[in-house]
């Protein structure tokens, strides 16, 4: 619960606004367990509902440096959220949904469907259990947060919004709007309503295809909003927020790597501020394409910058414990490397 709503429902109950601060902070993550007792009764007589997550298991990367945790929410759902670390940084990979709707055909989350929308709670809660993490293990607090976990932010609008109005509060983690990144498909209302968002929160928009036929075939909801709108979308995201678009392009060995498609994609985003994300494919037990020789990623890389766009390659993180980019599904052979 943001601040500013927890502050009049204690004044609505009674409470004296002072105490709105300490019972804040105490939500987020610093109270002692004893503590919550009386004020879960208190909540849940004015019909704020408990929210937690307990963790089923822990499956950490050979490297050492990503870790998936799989959580149990109060209804028995399960979500996966992914702690990445990188030298003097820490980030939670977090889940907006259970499943997914949108289908994605490599997606591992896209593979299950979709169950339901995580609350605002839910959401707010995987980010404490990687804090606490970070802080226990590293001694260092989590300063970045990016909406790729399971499902589509902007298809569970308001609830994400709400979670990260409470991330983003500076008596809470405190995390900088300029360090959240909020992923889409291509959810053109999402992107739209976004751009109204008084936050400045990154945006990362999974393209795969330059054309609707090519990004179709990876890519159902493309269907719903071809390019044209998805482009137009995205040019008014950058001119309302004066910030580039992420764009991510997963790199799937013949389908969407050769240099005709390269050469697409630049003409797609020329003249948009926008900065492309390379993804070797991650693989999936439900999608039997594999990621391009890297000399194959080297070669389109170089026709994007060739072309003026600037293009990173995406480190990779977690794949050898299926915690990469469309990777994620609470799938029972992956509860078993458990350490938890
Ligand atoms: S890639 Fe994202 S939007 Fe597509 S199915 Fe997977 S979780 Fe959903």
């Amino acid at each position: 619960m943001p601040y500013e709503e927890l502050s009049r429902l204690l004044v609505a109950g009674g409470v004296n606004r002072v105490h709105a601060l300490p019972l804040f902070r105490w939500l987020q993550g610093e109270a002692e367990r004893d503590f919550f007792g009386p004020v879960e009764r208190w909540l849940a007589a004015r019909g704020v509902p408990k929210t937690n997550v307990e963790r089923v298991t822990e499956t950490p990367s050979g490297d050492g440096w990503t870790s998936k945790f799989l959580l149990r929410l109060a209804d028995g759902a399960e979500v996966e959220t992914v702690l990445m670390g990188y030298p003097g940084r820490f980030t939670a990979c977090l889940s907006t949904q259970v499943g997914c709707a949108m289908g994605c055909v490599f997606c591992a989350t896209g593979q299950m469907g979709f169950s339901r929308h995580l609350t605002a709670g839910e959401i707010v809660a995987q980010a404490h259990h990687v804090a606490a993490e970070v802080k226990a293990r590293h001694g260092e607090k989590l300063r970045n947060v990016v909406m790729m976990g399971m499902g589509e932010p902007l298809h569970n609008y308001d609830p994400t919004m709400q979670a990260l109005e409470t991330l983003t509060d500076p008596r809470g983690l405190s995390i900088s709007p300029a360090r959240v990144t909020i992923s889409t498909v291509g959810h053109v209302p999402g992107i739209l309503k976004l751009a109204r968002n008084p936050k400045k929160y990154s945006l990362a928009v999974s393209l795969h295809g330059a054309t609707d036929e090519e990004r179709g075939k990876l890519i159902p909801m493309n269907r719903k909003w071809p390019l044209s709108e998805l482009m137009a979308a995205c040019r008014e995201y950058s001119e309302i927020k004066g910030q580039e678009v992420f764009i991510a392009w997963t790199l799937i060995s013949g389908v969407n790597d050769d240099e005709k498609q390269a050469r697409r994609l630049a003409a797609l985003l020329s003249g948009m501020s926008v900065h492309i994300n390379l993804i070797p494919l991650n693989p999936t037990e439900g999608y039997g394409e594999q990621a391009p020789e890297s000399q194959k990623v080297e070669a389109f890389r170089k026709i994007l910058r060739e072309s003026g766009l600037i293009v990173t390659v995406r480190q990779k993180r977690g794949i050898d414990v299926g915690a990469g980019c469309g990777q994620l599904a609470t799938t029972k052979r992956e509860r078993q490397p458990s350490v938890a």
